[in-house]
This record gives C-alpha cells, sequence and structure tokens, in this order.
C-alpha cells in the first residue's frame, strides 16, 4: 500500500494538498564529521561501526550521498500547538532516507534532522544547531536505555556549516555549528499527520492515511474490521498513556506537546526545550515560550496527552462518523494512565501494588516529602533503595540516605526533617510487614528508579565543549546513560545534586524552542 504523494517537486515552501508526502533532497554540506553514533541502531540496522565511521557513509548520514532506492521525502502534517490550530505544519528540516529492515526483520525510517529546506518549511532555514542536535541525539538513547519509548538516534553528523539562530528571541542572533541527527523509528507519523486532512475535510486521504497506518503499525488491528479506526484510537490512547507515565517515573518534561509533536507508536518524539527534574517541582517547565502559561508543565503531562488524543479522536470522527465509540476509547485513558500509574509508584517505593489505602497514601506522602524543601528527584528515589528499613535503626539514621537529595541541608528546619522521618519509618515499617529481604528490594527499586539521567546541566556542559571542539563527553555520556539503573561509582560526579551555577542558566534551567 502506497500513500499518495505531492506531485511537485522541489522545496519551495507551499500548501501540499491531497498528499501525505512531497519528495524533497537533502542540502549538500560543506564538511560534514562524524561525531557520534549509536552501535546498538548500527547494530539493529546490520551496519558494522567501522562502516558507519567511513567517509563515504558520513556523507549518506549528512544528505550529501544518497544511495539507490532511496526515496527522500517530507511529509505533510498540520497540529495544534499551544492549544491552538495551527494548520500546516509538515517535516519543515527533517527528511527522511527511506526504510530499512532491521535484523529483527522490523522496518525502521531513518530520516534526518536538519537537512535542508522542504515544502514544509514556512519561512525557516530547515537547518539544525549543534546544540540542539546533541541534545537529542543523547536525550533519545538516554531514554530508551531507561525503558522510555522513543524514536531513536543513528548518529549525529556536523555539518561545517554556521546556522544563524536567536537563541534567546532577544534580538542577538549569532552563527552555531550546524549538525544532523539520522533519526530512526518504524514511523514518524504524528497525531498532526491525521488531523491535517481532517482539518482540509480531505477524508479520502484522511481514510488512507488512515488505513495505512494500521496495515503498518498496527498488525494486531484486522484491516476489514469496521471498527478499525476506534482500534486505533484505543491503541493510541494505551500508548500514549504508558508513555507519560514513565516520563513521570523518570523526571522528563517534553517541554512541546503539541499534537504535531505526538507519535501515533507512543514514541517520546521531538527532543526540543525538554528538561529533566532536577528538585521535584510538578510546575516546573524548560521551555521559555510556555513560561506565561506553563500549559506543558511536568504535572500537567497526563492532561495535556488526554487533550491530544481529544485532537486526534476528531480528526479520526470523519472515518466513524459516531461519537460515542471514539469516546469510549478517549474513557479508557484515565484507567489506563492511573492504573499505570499505580504499578509504576509501587515499583518506585518497592512495594507489590497501591492497591491497599495506606500504600496509596505512601505514594502520596512520597511525592509529598519531596516537595517539602528543594530536593532532588533522582537522588531521593535512588537513595530510597539503600534505607535500612530494619527495625533497630534509630530513625535519625535510618533517613540519613535522603539527606543527601536536599539542595539547601543547612537550611532545613526541624519540622521539615520530622517530615521526611515521618515517611521514612511508615516506609520502612510497610517494608517490614512484607517480609522482603534488604537486597531482593534494593535491586529492584534500584532497576525502577535511575541513578543516572541527563540532567539539563550536563547537556549543557556537553555542548558548550563540543562548541570548542571537544566532542568527548558527548561519548562519554552516550555510554554512561546506557546503564542508567547500573552502580557505575567510577561516574558518581554525575550523581550529584545541580550544580549552582546551573540554576538559572540558559540551556539548563531555561530552553526556548530555538534550535
Ligand atoms: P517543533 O517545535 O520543533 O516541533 O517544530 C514545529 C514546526 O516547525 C515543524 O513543522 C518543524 O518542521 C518546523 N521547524 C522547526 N524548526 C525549523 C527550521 N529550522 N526550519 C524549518 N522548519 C522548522
Ligand atoms: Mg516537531
Amino acid at each position: 500500500m502506497a500513500l499518495p504523494s505531492d506531485d511537485v517537486d522541489g522545496s519551495e515552501a507551499r500548501q501540499v494538498v491531497g498528499a501525505c508526502y512531497s519528495r524533497v533532497k537533502p542540502a549538500v554540506v560543506q564538511d560534514p564529521k562524524l561525531i557520534a553514533f549509536s552501535d546498538e541502531i548500527s547494530d539493529l540496522l546490520g551496519i558494522a561501526p567501522e562502516e558507519v565511521k567511513r567517509q563515504e557513509f558520513v556523507e549518506i548520514l549528512a544528505g550529501n550521498n544518497l544511495l539507490a532506492g532511496m526515496d527522500t521525502h517530507a511529509a505533510c502534517y498540520g497540529g495544534h500547538q499551544f492549544g491552538h490550530w495551527a494548520g500546516q505544519l509538515g517535516d519543515g528540516r527533517a527528511i527522511a532516507l527511506g526504510e530499512v529492515v532491521d535484523i529483527n526483520g522490523r522496518h525502521q525510517m531513518l530520516q534526518l534532522k536538519g537537512a535542508g529546506p522542504t515544502p514544509y518549511s514556512r519561512s525557516a532555514d530547515g537547518l539544525a544547531v549543534l546544540r540542539s542536535s546533541i541534545r537529542e541525539f543523547l536525550c533519545s538513547e538516554a531514554m530508551h536505555h531507561l525503558g522510555v519509548p522513543t524514536t531513536r538516534a543513528l548518529s549525529l553528523v556536523s555539518t561545517g556549516e554556521e546556522v544563524i539562530r536567536d537563541i534567546l528571541y532577544d534580538g542577538n542572533p549569532r552563527p552555531e555549528p550546524g549538525a544532523i541527527v539520522c533519526r530512526v523509528a518504524p514511523t514518524f507519523i504524528r497525531f498532526g499527520n491525521f488531523e491535517i486532512f481532517a482539518a482540509r475535510g480531505d477524508h479520502e486521504t484522511l481514510r488512507q492515511l488512515a488505513d495505512f497506518t494500521i496495515a503498518t503499525e498496527f498488525p494486531d488491528i484486522d484491516a476489514d474490521d469496521p471498527d478499525r479506526y476506534v482500534a486505533l484510537l484505543r491503541q493510541v490512547v494505551e500508548r500514549t498513556a504508558d508513555m507519560i507515565v514513565e516520563w513521570l517515573r523518570v523526571g522528563f518534561v517534553h517541554g512541546v506537546m503539541n499534537t504535531d509533536n505526538m507519535s501515533i507508536l507512543g514514541l517520546t518524539i521531538d527532543y526540543g526545550p525538554y528538561g529533566w527534574l532536577d528538585n521535584y517541582d510538578p510546575n516546573w517547565t524548560p521551555n521559555t515560550t510556555d513560561a506565561q502559561h506553563r500549559r506543558y508543565r511536568f504535572g500537567n503531562q497526563p492532561a495535556i496527552g488526554q487533550w491530544n488524543l481529544v485532537q486526534l479522536a476528531n480528526a479520526l470522527f470523519p472515518l466513524v462518523e459516531k461519537v460515542e465509540p471514539l469516546q469510549e476509547a478517549l474513557e479508557l485513558y484515565g484507567r489506563r494512565f492511573d492504573s499505570r500509574w499505580s504499578e509504576m509508584m509501587a515499583k518506585k517505593l518497592g512495594l507489590p501494588s497501591l492497591e491497599d489505602s495506606s500504600d496509596q497514601a505512601l505514594a502520596e506522602d512520597a511525592l509529598n516529602v519531596l516537595q517539602t524543601v528543594e530536593t532532588d528527584m533522582t537522588i531521593f528515589w535512588r537513595e530510597l533503595s539503600s534505607v535500612s528499613c530494619l527495625e533497630s535503626v534509630e530513625p535519625l539514621n535510618r533517613v540519613q540516605p535522603l539527606m543527601r537529595s536536599i539542595y539547601d541541608l543547612d537550611r532545613i528546619t526541624e519540622e521539615q526533617k520530622a517530615v521526611f522521618i515521618e515517611f521514612v519509618e511508615n516506609w520502612a515499617g510497610r517494608q517490614r510487614v512484607l517480609g522482603t529481604s534488604e537486597d531482593v528490594r534494593r535491586s529492584s527499586m534500584d532497576a525502577t528508579n535511575p541513578k543516572y539521567v541527563l540532567r539539563n546541566y550536563m547537556a549543557q556542559v556537553a555542548i558548550e565543549r563540543a562548541e570548542q571542539g571537544d566532542t568527548s563527553l558527548v561519548q562519554e555520556f552516550l555510554d554512561l546513560l546506557k546503564s542508567p539503573y547500573a552502580e557505575q561509582q567510577e561516574k558518581d560526579t554525575y550523581y550529584a545534586l545541580r550544580p549552582d551555577w546551573a540554576r538559572t542558566k540558559t540551556g539548563c534551567s531555561q530552553l526556548s524552542c530555538s534550535s
């Protein structure tokens, strides 16, 4: 099955109607150099590491050289941005090279992000800077190893060309090094791909896209089932809920959950002004463009997931023409989210479930404790597993490991400390009733509470060094974050509170969409 393509060639900006994609060639860049690549993805694709490093191959990863059979294209999609319909968006700077079959027999799409203008570039340049490319490359691989559904990245290539960006949108544009990430996912289809055809009343193309998506990505849905579009929505609802629960588990804030950045596969996609919670603050968002309303703040992500799914349901409506089944599919979201969230929190706490109301209360208490004083989310959860539950341990000693997670320990009051102690005593008491051995509990909690995440300041340091010509930290973080749950004691400088200088620094706590 093939999707309808644009019959106009070339990259001139335009409205593309009646087509799912446009054929377009990547721009040629001056001096492409491989900065880093994921050996796991090259393995998955059956490409030997030596092959990836060969300059001929780097030219492909930069879009300079196309192999026979590569049908390069950019997809047409629309989207709701910050709650408002934005019309046609599309791959403005992402060009797909085509699909390959991986070593497991599954198809994978390879896509170059930052490879030059497309019909969807509007007034922008189609390029990406090194800064944002490092962030996408490292974070998508890190997320995978954390067990969060995500698109992957094969490679990070610098282009040898300069790209002009005004990082703070304050009238100070400056040249930055350009780069291209080769992203990999079974498909990059987003909610917005469906929305654009529904918005234009182009139900024929909408149906083709939905049938294509079902046939290629959802093989367990019967292609002849009259209710297949509802079945599709149900699966997307579940996957989206599951993905967002995982974000909450590890402290990830996507930052731009527009419907054009929501994958139909429930993968985390489009790493822009994302961020990681250092101190646990559900109201935090890294995205300066969203600073006023904080629509995409950490704690609002579950609600936005649902809002976005409503837009997808609206887009599928012309194919279903009945409200109730779509409504029912949407109602799955809350149930799915709640049950997955409870399972996730139980695991973080080392409990079998949260079925018991006192266990539910423990989960709520944990989140309250985290907000009593500025407390590092990653360190708090990780240290909880090393808290001893033995009855003989004094409360003041028992709580000690958690004190490491507090940002301003000198200023903690007795009352605040008492909140920590009360929680830990309750939790330890519950663990004694469960009777799991300390070792077993610790290793199971350590498998869900990561020790290392791509802290905002880490990415920033890697970027600043790379911009000075030293890309070694990119490789170091790629390696470190391959095993985020392992002890890796020699890397303990990255298992530490965010340094003070990073608290309010651009790139660390605040990011714009400029990329
Ligand atoms: P994003 O906020 O990165 O998800 O991008 C929103 C839309 O803007 C998408 O259609 C992108 O393809 C497009 N876009 C973002 N940056 C650029 C750029 N530098 N050149 C062309 N299009 C872009
Ligand atoms: Mg996007």
